[in-house]
Parts: structure tokens; C-alpha cells; sequence
């Protein structure tokens, strides 16, 4: 018989309200399903509720997956500088923090009222409160049949766009890698990224202390190489900095901080040895937080007090290279609870990157952080969830 729609987008989040406008406004007939009762509460806790929608920066050198080269082409179609237009033609307030990370002047409900009038500009149906219980096909090439608390509904295309597993008291479920197992295809394995790293609590005691110290480091592991704001906490390490890297690390490994970016600490050392009255901690401290070069040269048993004419060039030497490349190991993070996102998803190897649909299940697609695509802090994960909504959203009405 007649189908009332055709295209059913499971997710009214970032990437679903994206998929479902583009979609709607170019003709197609969109019924999008939420679970939730509130719309897009990602978006609205976002950014400190501000929302930092996009990086002007964004592109795919800054998002990490098991197929680097897979958000190219989306990301390519749907740019920043798309987003920051139709935020413009919406009168949006927003500001450049800093790194190309933009956000709203007001408040994220700027951007979920935006997506929102886009959905009914495009005629889409929105209902939200609607558990979506599975998916069934009779046969490849028949419609799809959604099955929810709500009745059953049919289309020729299903899009799901439900997320990642981070915070699962305001929705998130494992729904799209059921989903994605359910049709045959590969799932990488998720873990918690853009999350706070803990150390062993005896390790970690002469630190403790330090908790609410922040200060700008060079951070490493792996491929992964950042300069920004490193927080102490009483568990670990946090901040921006610590943030970016837990998208690198692995149980196991070491982290490398350099608490003096940009400086050559042996050679100032050095040369500072000239000034007769000069001690170690008190020069330390005029480059780092005053507790931390104490706590630091404490636990490096460095003679702090020690004037530095004294001190021979090679201890000055060792000092330096020790905070510019301090190696910690952390013993594990804060987990799901804390996340901002998740590493892993549908394997990108299953999918078109023009259409975000399977390839082995046509008419299936899927979108936004479900998906093995991996931002940077910083605004590149709603570019990711734009660009690949806008992709499928094309290619529904199509
Ligand atoms: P979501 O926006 O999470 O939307 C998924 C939707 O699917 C939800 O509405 C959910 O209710 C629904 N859903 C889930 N399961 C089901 C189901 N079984 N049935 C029906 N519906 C279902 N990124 C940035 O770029 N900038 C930021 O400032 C930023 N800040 C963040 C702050 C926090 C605290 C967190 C947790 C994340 C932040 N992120 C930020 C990441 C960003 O929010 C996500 O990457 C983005 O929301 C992903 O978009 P999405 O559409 O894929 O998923």
C-alpha cells in the first residue's frame, strides 16, 4: 500500500535534526523518532550549554578512526563554514573562544531551536517519548519496518542516528550497534574518549595536593600531539590537554607532559646560573604555578634550594629534560560517566562516504557519533554530526 514516508531517522539529536531538515526541505517525506522527551539534551549540555557547534579549523586531520580517510568527503560537502551561514541566517549570536572553537553568546537552546525550525520548514514529523523496540525486513529490497511503542511505521529508507554511548541518563543507548550487528555489519569496539585519566591513588599522592592547578603543557602519546591546559585533579589529570590525549591512549601506556612548551628550559637554566643569587625552585616558579615547580622538584628530589651557580650543568640539564618530557602512565580513566565521546562505532568500512548508507544493506544508513568517527575537543564532533546528517539528508531526497 501508499507509505506515509520515506525516510524514518532514529535520533533527534545533532545528527538525526540535521539529517531530517536537509532531507525534508529538498521533498522528501521524514517521520524523525525520539525516545527521549526532551529534545537534543546533548546539544543543550553542550559545551558547558553553550554549544561549541563547529571549529572553522575542522578538518579530517582532526578526528581519529580505524579509516582515516572516510570523513573527507562529508566533511569536504558540509563544511564549517556552511554551519556558521545557516547560524548566521538564523541571527545567532556567537564568538570565537579560541582555536577556531566558535560558540553561542546565549546558550545551546539557540542551536536546538534552530535545527528545530529547520525540521518544520522541511515538513518534517518530530515525535519524541517513542521507544523504538527494533528493525525488521522481510526481504532485501522491501521497506523497512520500524517497530515502536507507538505502532509500526514503514520506509524504503531507515537512518540511525543514536549516538554514542556517553551519558546515558539523559538517552544514550547501544541501540545503532544492535542495529548495525542485527543487518550483519561490523561494529569497532567502543571506548570512552575526551574523558579525565586517573593514576594509581599511592602514585598519585604526592599530587593529590595539587588539585584545581592548571597550566598550559605540551602533551603526548602515540600519534596524538597537543599544546593546551592541563588540570589537576584529585584522582589525575584533566583539562583540555589531558581530554585530547585520552583519544590516543591505551591501558598500558605512558603519557608524555611537557610542563614548558616552547621553552628551552636547559639553556635558560643555564645561562641564569650567571645571576649569583639564583635558587632552582624559585626560577621554576616563575615558569609554572609556584606548588606545582614545589611538588614537581620535591618528587623529582631536585635540590630546590640549591643555588644554580652551584648546581653542575648536567643536573640543570637532567632537571629540564625531566619536565619536558615528564612520562606518566595513567591506570585507567574516568570512564563513560565522564566521556564526552566515544572511539569506536560502526565499522566506516560498511559504509558509503558519500551516502553514510551500508553497502551491504541498502537503504540503511547511519550518521553522527554512532559511527566510527572520532573528533578532537573543540567543536569537531557537531561538525562531524552536521556533515555526515547533511550527507545522508542529500542522499534521501535524492
Ligand atoms: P546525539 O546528539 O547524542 O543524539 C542521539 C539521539 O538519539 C538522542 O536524542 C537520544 O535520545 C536518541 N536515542 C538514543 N537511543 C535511542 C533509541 N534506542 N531510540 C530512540 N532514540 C534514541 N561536541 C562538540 O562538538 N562541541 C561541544 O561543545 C560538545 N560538548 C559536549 C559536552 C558533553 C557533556 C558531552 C557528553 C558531549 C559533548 N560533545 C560536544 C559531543 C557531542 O555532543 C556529540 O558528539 C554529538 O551530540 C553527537 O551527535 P549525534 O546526533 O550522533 O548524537
Amino acid at each position: 500500500g501508499a507509505r506515509a514516508f520515506d525516510a524514518i531517522v532514529i535520533g533527534a539529536g545533532a545528527a538525526g535534526l540535521m539529517c531530517a531538515a536537509v532531507a525534508g526541505q529538498r521533498g522528501a517525506r521524514v517521520l524523525l523518532l525520539d525516545h527521549a522527551t526532551k529534545l537534543a539534551e546533548k546539544i543543550r549540555i553542550s559545551g558547558g550549554g553553550r554549544c561549541n557547534f563547529t571549529n572553522v579549523n575542522a578538518g579530517p586531520a582532526n578526528y581519529l578512526s580505524q579509516n582515516p580517510h572516510f570523513c573527507r568527503s562529508a566533511l569536504s560537502r558540509y563544511t564549517p563554514a556552511d554551519f556558521i551561514a545557516l547560524v548566521k541566517s538564523h541571527r545567532i549570536p556567537f564568538h570565537e573562544k579560541h582555536r577556531g572553537q566558535l560558540f553561542c553568546d546565549r546558550g545551546s537552546e539557540d542551536i536546538i531551536a534552530m535545527l528545530d525550525a529547520e525540521c518544520r520548514a522541511g515538513g518534517v514529523d518530530r515525535r519524541m517519548g517513542v521507544k523504538v523496540a527494533g528493525i525488521r525486513r522481510e526481504a532485501a529490497g522491501d521497506d523497512f519496518v520500524v517497530e515502536t511503542d507507538a505502532g509500526e511505521f514503514r520506509a524504503a529508507r531507515v537512518v540511525i542516528a543514536t549516538g554514542g554511548p556517553p551519558i546515558p541518563k539523559i538517552g544514550a543507548t547501544d541501540f545503532g550497534h544492535r542495529i548495525a550487528r542485527q543487518f550483519g555489519l561490523k561494529v569497532v569496539e567502543s571506548r570512552p574518549a575526551l574523558v579525565p585519566l586517573t593514576f594509581d591513588a599511592r602514585e598519585w599522592q604526592p599530587f593529590a595536593g595539587l588539585a584545581g592547578i592548571a597550566c598550559e603543557v605540551g602533551i603526548g602519546c602515540g600519534e596524538g600531539h597537543f599544546v593546551e591546559d592541563l588540570l589537576f585533579t584529585h584522582r589525575g589529570l584533566s583539562g583540555p590537554a589531558v581530554l585530547q590525549i585520552s583519544s590516543y591512549w591505551r591501558p598500558g601506556e605512558p603519557i608524555s607532559i611537557d610542563l614548558l612548551p616552547g621553552r628551552d628550559a636547559a639553556g635558560e637554566l643555564l645561562a641564569l646560573k650567571r645571576e649569583s643569587a639564583r635558587r632552582l625552585g624559585p626560577s621554576l616558579a616563575e615558569w609554572l604555578p609556584r606548588r606545582l615547580a614545589d611538588v614537581w622538584l620535591e618528587h623529582a628530589r631536585a635540590p630546590a634550594d640549591r643555588k644554580l651557580a652551584e648546581c653542575p650543568d648536567a643536573l640543570l640539564r637532567d632537571v629540564a629534560g625531566r619536565l619536558s618530557s615528564w612520562s606518566l602512565v595513567p591506570n585507567g580513566s574516568e570512564g563513560w560517566r565522564k566521556a564526552e565521546v566515544g572511539l569506536g562505532g560502526i565499522d566506516t568500512r560498511e559504509l558509503s562516504q558519500s551516502t553514510m548508507e551500508a553497502r551491504r544493506v541498502p537503504g540503511l544508513h547511519f550518521i553522527g557519533e554512532v559511527v566510527d568517527v572520532t573528533g578532537w575537543l573543540g567543536g569537531y564532533n557537531f561538525q562531524w554530526a552536521w556533515a555526515s546528517g547533511h550527507a545522508a539528508g542529500m542522499a534521501i531526497a535524492a
